[in-house]
């Protein structure tokens, strides 16, 4: 694949500016951080690859919505404006505001999984699997095997496995199951997009078996755009018109509107069933807030109804999974390894095959996310056994199937010249690879340790 640059469909207004630290200064601030990239001040960080969550930068027609955000408690003009667009981008009867993505979670997964034991996904992300497991169930991933796979090329790696679906059913008891949930894209598997085809079979069988089918929206936007390039009978298709064919499949769904609504904070839950939404009202009224702000401001809920239409804008679409494409053909270029066809919001880059000379508990990809900051000032996150912690019985450290140094893109904040200078940092990287040593963990809690421990380097 070679490098295409395809141009910003946007000019810029409002600039943010950046302080750029010597090397020297980099080191210290690292080493002040206990080597812990949670741990670094943000104004210390040249480009933040982080995230892609809530980092998105808003458009000029966001923040004039900012400003004619109504702050009413009830029936606010702009809760009615996101129902508009919401109810005319996902085609579903009933939406609810929230919060943010856990929030939808935590307001509908109990309902669904009342007396249950199960939830099937192509894979959980870490808060679904959270909110299931808070609700007494177990979460089972179910992942076609091609995503497994870093190196081969695969349209749709986030694709369900339904023939392993029907078989989980079958084995474990349609009765037991309180719903099927399909993660678009697929973010832990490195936001691989998932075909309409396969949303339809997988509808098919939920439904065959009376399961409802859950749409874990987040990446709906970016799915859709991947579906037009790959997917034949969408080709010539608007993607407004492909956002409507993958939810019409659904029963509800959940999403965390900080990703593809290019806004920093929200989320929503969408169903088709009367009874249903008036349970999500409820418990929306007790946990979150008066359903027609949801814990939302009303100048967010103004933003969110503009971004939700503006993320499914083709050009603005073309240019955001083409700086994923871009900066993915520079490192294939280079012959820097990282998880191949690139997804939707992040390139994977593969630190195991880069580093090969550090085994993972002294974790590869949490070293490579270190030199990256050391040597340009970007800030990038492990994905691999520094994350994945200790077996909770033995107390030893477990070793992942991945060693991931995930660089996150936020949406239409950084240029052409950003995503270089990423990519000469990885090459410069390479040429010293061997050079580059693991780390040891001094200090770590118990749970979640990657956002708090303290490492220092081996020599
Ligand atoms: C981010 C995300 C969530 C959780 O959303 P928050 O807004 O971070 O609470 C759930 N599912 C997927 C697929 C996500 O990417």
């Amino acid at each position: 694949m070679k490098p295409i640059y395809i141009p910003e469909p946007f000019r810029i207004k409002s600039v943010e500016p950046l302080k750029m630290l010597t090397r020297q200064e980099r080191e210290e601030k690292i080493a002040a951080a206990g080597y812990n990239v949670f741990s670094l001040a943000s104004e210390d960080v040249y480009i933040d690859l982080l995230t892609d969550s809530g980092t998105n930068a808003m458009s000029s027609a966001q923040w004039a919505g900012v400003m004619l955000g109504d702050e009413s408690y009830a029936g606010a003009s702009s809760y009615y404006h996101v129902q508009e667009s919401a109810q005319q981008i996902f085609g579903m009867p009933y939406v609810q505001l929230v919060h943010q993505g856990r929030a939808a979670e935590k307001v509908l997964l109990p309902v669904l999984l009342q007396g249950k034991k199960y939830a099937i996904s192509n894979m959980h992300f870490d808060t679904t699997r959270a909110h299931v497991e808070l609700a007494g169930a177990r979460a089972i991933d179910c992942v076609v095997p091609e995503a497994l796979d870093t190196t081969t090329y695969f349209d749709f790696k986030g694709n369900m496995d339904v023939p392993r679906l029907e078989q989980y059913i079958h084995d474990l008891g349609a009765e037991n199951i309180g719903v099927i949930i399909m993660t678009v894209t697929n973010n832990s598997a490195g936001g691989q997009p998932v075909s309409v085809a396969n949303i339809r079979e997988t509808s098919a069988v939920a439904h065959k078996y009376g399961i409802p089918l859950m749409i874990d929206a987040a990446r709906y936007a970016e799915n859709s755009y991947f579906v037009k390039q790959r997917e034949t009978e969408f080709k010539n298709c608007p993607i407004a018109d492909i956002v409507k064919a993958m939810f019409q499949e659904a029963d509800c769904f959940t999403m965390s509107s900080k990703k593809d609504a290019i806004v920093n904070m929200g989320g929503l839950i969408g169903c088709r069933d009367k009874a249903l939404f008036e349970l999500i009202k409820q418990r929306t009224i007790s946990f979150e807030g008066f359903v027609t702000y949801g814990g939302m401001s009303g100048r967010d809920i103004e933003a969110l109804a503009i971004g939700l239409k503006e993320g499914v804008d083709e050009n603005y679409l073309r240019y955001r999974i083409g700086q994923m494409e871009y900066l993915a053909g520079r490192l294939e270029e280079g012959g820097i390894p990282f998880q191949s066809p690139v997804g939707g919001h992040a390139v994977f880059v593969d630190a195991k095959k880069l580093l090969p000379h550090i085994p993972y508990y002294q974790f590869p990809a949490q070293a490579l996310a270190i030199e990256l900051y050391r040597e340009a000032g970007i800030r990038a996150c492990d994905i691999g056994s520094y994350m994945l912690g200790n077996d909770p019985d033995t107390g030893k450290q477990l070793e992942a199937e991945f060693e991931f140094t995930r660089l996150a893109i936020p949406r239409r904040v950084y240029t052409q010249s950003h995503l270089d200078v990423i990519a000469d940092a990885l090459l410069n990287i390479k040429e010293r690879a061997k050079e580059i040593k693991g780390y040891k963990i001094v200090e770590e809690p118990p749970i979640l340790r990657h956002f708090t421990a303290k490492l220092a380097p081996l020599d």
